[in-house]
């Protein structure tokens, strides 16, 4: 059998041959690299052959963001500097492992990257595209070398006009009365007072739409309030409710977003709920994707929502205070469970302390209601005037 040793190793070298022409064809082209920097952010765009996966981290001094895409290569063009707008100083990209393609953007401010991949539609192929949001909040730490990679929200915001619908939660109902003030106000129906005062004043907004997540005197699960907002699509969650300690004689508004480490539970009860998890991020195939990667992005998008939710809950406590005082002059992280939606920004706020009778009587009185829908709806203009000005300055006549 003197001819088998040739024969198996052409063979094999064949073999080996068509894996590597296999694995080379598998790699992904990137036809393009595109920059664009709107009022808003700048996006940087990658026009691919076939959907890719990536990485994303930051590094300090200078500010740079590195976009790892592996087993893929660039044939086409890269963006000129004209095009790289005010956070973008410079561009490189480079091939990793012999068959990686990284790109590093040096920038002149620390951003906030989302990241999300499109299916070709339009026109269009596969796309990669990378958001540089403006960082404005440094309470939360920036993941510092450590790859993020951030989902998108479910639903695209239309680039004009539409209208952003509100979620009012007016806090507890039905057999649930929430706090008890020594007057023997109850806390569900002061909650739903200003609820519908909430809901005059908003619609009356040219840009926003109300959705009463109660509208009368019945229980409703805190998860039946979460999927009622997410089935109306809702933009913002608003939980409102009266505070209370059984001694002493605390007074003021305090308002709350979730805390992370609710969020993280609650990622991990989102992947538990495959479907749910599908539903979630539009632009993302976390199905693709191993648990652990799951959980990061899912934390990660989590997280992004938390940072709006706190910019709300700013806007809001900012007007609140003026009004009544305030309990808590920042806002305040917990784990309610209403505010989990994982792509919905939601604050709860405690409008006042029910337990303290001289606002006991205030939370009484229609004219002071009415006041701190106001202030809720001030607070809510604010920040959406901020937030989405695709809306608010299309709806303006
Ligand atoms: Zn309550």
């Amino acid at each position: 059998m003197r001819l088998a040793n040739p024969l198996y190793a052409l063979i094999t070298l064949c073999l080996l041959a068509g894996m590597l022409e296999s694995a080379l064809a598998a790699q992904a082209k990137v036809s393009a690299v595109r920059t664009w920097a709107g009022p808003e952010h700048t996006r940087l765009v990658l026009d691919l052959d076939r959907p890719v996966s990536h990485d994303i981290f930051l590094l300090e001094n200078p500010h740079r963001l590195v976009l790892d895409v592996p087993n893929a290569r660039s044939t086409g063009s890269m963006p000129k500097p004209a095009e790289f707008g005010d956070t973008i100083s410079r561009l490189r990209s480079g091939v990793r492992n012999g068959r990686d393609l990284r790109l590093v953007l040096d920038l002149t401010a620390e951003v906030k990257p989302r990241s999300f991949v499109l299916p070709p539609q339009d026109g269009q192929g596969h796309r990669l595209v990378v958001d540089l949001l403006p960082r404005r909040r440094a309470t939360v730490p920036a993941p510092v070398a450590v790859p993020v990679a951030v989902a998108v929200p479910r639903r695209v915001p239309a680039p004009t006009g539409g209208e952003l619908v509100i979620a009012i939660d007016a806090g507890h109902g039905g057999k649930d009365p929430g706090a008890i003030g020594k007057g023997g106000t109850r806390e569900k129906d002061v909650t739903l007072a200003i609820a519908r005062q909430l809901a005059v004043l908003l619609a009356r907004e040219p840009n926003m739409r109300p959705l009463l997540i109660r509208e009368g005197d019945y229980f409703v699960t805190l998860r039946g309030r979460t999927i009622k907002a997410r089935e109306a699509q809702a933009d913002l969650f608003v939980s409102i409710h009266a505070d209370a300690i059984p001694h002493g004689n605390a007074a003021g508004a305090s308002v709350y977003v979730l805390s992370t480490s609710g969020a993280s539970n609650e990622a991990a009860r989102w992947l538990a709920a495959r479907e749910n998890a599908a539903d979630l991020v539009g632009g993302v195939t976390l199905e693709d994707r191993d648990p652990v990667i799951q959980t990061v992005l899912l934390d990660l998008f989590q997280s992004s929502t938390i940072d709006a939710s706190f910019e709300l809950g700013e806007a809001v406590l900012q007007r609140l205070g003026p009004l009544g005082g305030l309990h808590k002059v920042s806002v305040q992280q917990a784990g309610f469970a209403v505010l989990k939606s994982p792509d919905i920004p939601s604050i709860l706020v405690e409008t006042a302390f029910i337990s303290n009778r001289r606002e006991e009587q205030r939370l009484r009185d229609p004219g002071h209601q009415r006041r701190i829908a106001a202030a809720i709806l001030e607070g809510i203009r604010s920040y959406a005037t901020n937030r989405r000005p695709d809306v608010m300055l299309a709806a303006r006549p």
